[in-house]
């Protein structure tokens, strides 16, 4: 088992499994933004459990990744494992409806506020993807709107950043293999202001199907909606005709049980969930309004389907983890902690005299090296000071935090409903441990 693995490996195991892979996995990593660019290599784990993460050397983590937020409870959490362990007795895993699939949808229509109907889906990316389409078959229309440094996906008609300094506002492929055409159905605008999305929405009048948004905007670490801006999404998607889109991958479950739109009051035509969702396990959901979400197939003729959509573990995870999470006072207790945590870690970084602003909302956070302001704009966060930034991680991992960072991005973070005040606690010891070292 992993113990034995533990025992043998040598102080350079990490280096040595990086070496091996780059012989056999393309560019040495399973996925592009799991190589840590201040490590120079993944971070190689052999278990976790609960907030914790064990590398090769068997050191123990506190992680402040959580799965890139995809567990929510915590890793390995009982009931989770007891679910998928039934999925696995009942000996169905894929291509079969049953009624655990019903329970589960029934259960979404009941807490997130937008949800008449679901459909399972087994990646956030799919589950946006099906979203545009229905928009783009009910509407009629081809152009999706989204805001810059708005994470929705590696998919073709999301793959691009907005046109900067080009006297061209027709967004740029962010991928090689991205034909530049598909920018043309694309309007990039900043997160923030209702002006500028106003004029985009003039400029591109009667032609956007959908306007998709992170409702927090939790890929550039987390800038919430200033007050009335997702209030003004609404408003205007509402007067023309547009399908509102929340993709709420990371920020559903993460603040209220019912996502950001529960949180802020606001209700979109159409959201999708996946992440936080089922623990860890690939599910995915496209939720909303009745009249839209029939238009898929067999009911409509937009295409969806495949062989692990709503494949049983997952929905069985999922069914748990929504159980949990519905236990009373959750969301009370994890707004405490979070306001706790990014207070205590904010009045650290001003006391060392380094600057940096923690950013949090529920379970996920932003920091951001180099100011003291808030950060309210993608710019702003890009703008972040990443010598600092790899100063405080690698300290932090040295000590035993587990910071991720992703090439080019803002670093974003997140805790889990396993991280009790004395892991808090003992994570604020080491920040201020590491504040102190940077501001030497
Ligand atoms: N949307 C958001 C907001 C995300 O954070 C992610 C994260 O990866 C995705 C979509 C894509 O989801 P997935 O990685 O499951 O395809």
């Amino acid at each position: 088992g992993m113990g034995a693995l533990v025992g043998q490996v040598s102080p350079t195991a990490a280096g040595q499994l990086y070496a091996e892979a780059r012989q056999s996995l393309a560019g040495g990593v399973t996925a592009g933004l799991r190589w840590h660019p201040y490590l120079g290599r993944p971070f190689y784990a052999t278990r976790a459990e609960g907030p914790y993460l064990y590398d090769l050397e068997g050191k123990r983590y506190l992680d402040f990744n959580m799965a890139n937020g995809a567990v929510l409870l915590g890793h390995g959490h009982p009931a989770v494992n007891r679910a998928v362990q039934l999925g696995l007795a009942a000996g169905i895993l894929t291509a079969s409806e049953t009624e655990h699939h019903v329970s589960l949808a029934t259960t979404l229509c009941r807490v997130i506020p937008c949800a008449e109907r679901v459909r399972f889906a087994v990646t956030g990316t799919e589950a946006n993807l099906v979203a545009v389409r229905l928009a783009r078959h009910v509407t009629g229309r081809r152009k999706l709107l989204t805001f810059a440094g708005h994470f929705h996906g590696l998919a073709e008609p999301f793959l691009f950043r907005a046109a900067e300094g080009t006297g061209s506002d027709v967004p740029v492929p962010a991928s090689g293999g991205v034909p530049d055409t598909y920018g043309q159905d694309l309007v990039i605008v900043p997160w923030n202001d209702p002006d500028a999305f106003d004029r985009a929405l003039a400029r591109h009048r009667g032609e956007v199907a959908a306007v998709i948004c992170e409702p927090v905007h939790y890929n550039a670490g987390c800038i919430p909606p200033l007050p009335g801006f997702l209030a003004h999404l609404r408003q205007r998607t509402q007067e023309e005709g547009i399908v509102l889109i929340f993709d709420e991958v990371l920020s559903g479950f993460r603040m209220a049980l019912g996502g950001a739109q529960e949180f802020y009051g606001v209700t979109p035509d159409l959201c999708t969930l996946a992440k936080a969702l089922a623990s860890g396990l690939p599910l995915a959901a496209i939720c909303g309004r009745a009249d839209l979400m029939e238009h898929l197939s067999p009911a409509g003729p937009v295409a969806h389907s495949g062989t692990y959509t709503g494949q049983l573990l997952g929905v069985l995870a999922a069914r748990a983890t929504l159980e949990a999470l519905e236990s009373p006072g959750v969301y009370v207790e994890l707004g405490r902690r979070a306001a706790r945590f990014y207070d205590e870690a904010q009045s650290i970084f001003d006391r060392a005299g380094i600057p940096a602003r923690i950013q949090g909302l529920g379970a996920r956070f932003g920091l951001y090296f180099g100011r003291r302001e808030p950060v309210v704009t993608w710019a702003e966060a890009v703008a972040s000071d990443e010598a600092l930034h790899r100063r405080f991680v690698l300290g932090c991992l040295k000590r035993g935090l587990y910071f991720h960072a992703y090439l080019g991005l803002p670093g974003h973070a997140g805790f889990s409903l396993a991280h009790d005040d004395d892991c808090l606690d003992h994570a604020l010891n080491v920040i201020e441990t590491v504040a102190r070292e940077l501001a030497r």
